[in-house]
């Protein structure tokens, strides 16, 4: 397992200062009637890949053919603090930019992460999609976490990678940017996808953001294919399984350890194994074949969600 920081940061000095009245924000408008698509990076700033996507696409000069696209780095104070030597430090400032998006949170901007927040909140809520790129704690397959509304599962077989999808409700500690306001809402019509593209410092976490941005942007048909940088699709690795989180694990101590040292996508046959303990109690899986989803202590708190258990869906839940 390496743990070591393999991608180089990013220069965003030319980036950070955006096209539009927002800093880091890059809106281009065709002029021409499609949907809006806004695609995140650096939510967490030490999560460099998608800020690397997003910085290849504004050189190569990509413009929709229809609709508006919309690039935004998101948490550049936070970057400015990176040191890949201690990278989980730079994940925010205050706290967790994907946990304040709530009009009770936004309302009340006591924090370095809900001011700027605000800052994006009008290309959040003008957005009709959403791609929102992130890399994880650790070493793990790329996940496509798409919520719990069927029309963002659906999106995400359509877009056909990664190869897992996971459907998950969120955090108990606050409210995610892929679920705040129109993304959560059963009746609206708005996609929101977040990409988790492997652990933060490993160059194929770079391959999987551009990989899934170009599929995105295909998808949403405000490019066409001869638009993207040719090395950009990469060719599907087997047929996806979606997965469905039934229960977060949150940390109830900061005594809590696993009994291994899980990577993510573990299948644990039996249920009622002990996988770990918090507080002197068990952790154990709640039913057969439990996959336990970014498991990770890096970020241990009381509260933390620290890791996932998932089940696996049939490959058309619609027929159930
Ligand atoms: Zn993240």
């Amino acid at each position: 397992m390496s743990t070591g920081f393999e991608i180089a940061v990013p220069d965003l000095s030319a980036e950070r200062l955006g096209n539009t009245d927002t800093p880091g924000v890059w809106a281009f408008d065709s002029g021409t009637a499609g949907p809006t698509l806004l695609i995140t990076a650096l939510i967490h700033g030490n999560e460099i890949c998608g800020a690397w996507a997003l910085k290849e696409l504004l050189a190569a000069g990509l413009r929709p053919k229809k609709g508006q696209l919309v690039l935004a780095f998101c948490n550049l104070a936070a970057f400015d603090t990176l040191d890949v030597a201690a990278h989980d430090a730079a994940r925010f400032v205050d706290e967790d930019m994907n946990r304040v998006w709530s009009s009770a949170k936004l309302d009340q901007p006591v924090t370095q992460e809900r001011r700027r927040a605000l800052e994006l909140r009008k290309w959040v809520a003008a957005a009709d999609w959403l791609l929102d790129i992130h890399s994880m704690h650790e070493p793990s397959p790329p996940l496509m976490m798409t919520g719990l509304l069927k029309r963002n599962v659906e999106l995400a077989k359509r877009l056909g990678v990664p190869q897992h999808v996971i459907m998950d409700a969120g955090h108990k500690d606050g409210t995610r940017m892929r679920d705040f306001a129109q993304f959560g809402d059963p009746q609206s019509q708005a996609l929101a996808l977040l990409i988790e593209c492997g652990y933060h410092g490993d160059p194929s976490s770079v391959d999987t953001a551009r990989n899934v941005v170009a599929h995105f942007l295909l998808e949403s048909g405000i490019v066409d294919a001869d638009d993207l940088p040719g090395h950009w699709m990469l060719a599907q690795k087997g047929p996806q399984t979606v997965l469905q989180v039934t229960a977060p694990v949150v940390a109830m101590s900061e005594s809590l350890t696993f009994s291994e040292p899980y990577q993510g996508m573990e299948c644990i046959a039996h249920a009622g194994t002990q996988i770990g303990q918090d507080n002197d109690k068990p952790i154990v899986t709640p039913y057969d074949n439990c996959v336990l989803v970014m498991p990770s202590l890096r970020q241990l708190k009381v509260g933390v969600t620290v890791m996932r258990f998932a089940h696996e869906l049939p490959a058309d839940p619609e027929r159930q």
